[in-house]
């Protein structure tokens, strides 16, 4: 698996691939050195048991999103439809907008789970089966505040 390690410090991401994962990276935002300790299940691919980063067990999962493509099929549909409609073509200019939506149905069906560490935010791949549970935005809230001030952000 990859996961992409989150700085503690300024967020910038690193990826990283888990079998060959160094004992500590160096922030290309910030300089600074974050520490890896990677376990053998995440080596082996199997699952994410603990946080290489901020060596946390609590994990949630999404889907592997990348907004800006469903939202461009979105605004193309939309910007198509409204030149249709501005003809007068009411019907055409519904289905394609129908369609434009039907298309990011599709994509957002064919994602990938991602597994996330809820503390350090840092994002995991891979052929695992990803077992976490979905957001909870108070058990967010409680282990985020927990991790910033104990790498001392607040
Ligand atoms: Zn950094
Ligand atoms: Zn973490």
């Amino acid at each position: 698996m990859e996961f992409l390690a989150k700085c503690p410090k300024c967020d910038a991401g690193l990826p990283v691939p888990a079998l060959n994962a160094p004992s500590s990276i160096t922030c290309g935002g910030c300089g600074c050195d974050i520490p890896l300790v990677v376990s053998d299940a995440l080596r082996e691919d199997r699952a994410v048991d603990q946080c290489p980063v901020c060596s946390g067990g609590d994990f949630y999962i999404r889907k592997d999103f990348d907004p800006k493509i469903g939202l461009s099929v979105v605004i193309v549909g939309a910007l198509i439809s409204a030149a249709f409609y501005w003809y007068g073509r009411d019907l055409i200019a519904y289905s394609i907008l129908g369609f434009a939506t039907l298309i990011d149905l599709a994509i957002y069906g064919r994602l990938k789970d991602l597994t996330v560490c809820y503390r350090c935010r840092s994002e995991f791949r891979g052929a695992f089966e990803h077992k976490a549970v979905a957001f909870d935005l108070h058990t967010a809230d409680v282990l985020e505040m927990e991790y910033e001030r104990r790498i001392g952000r607040r």
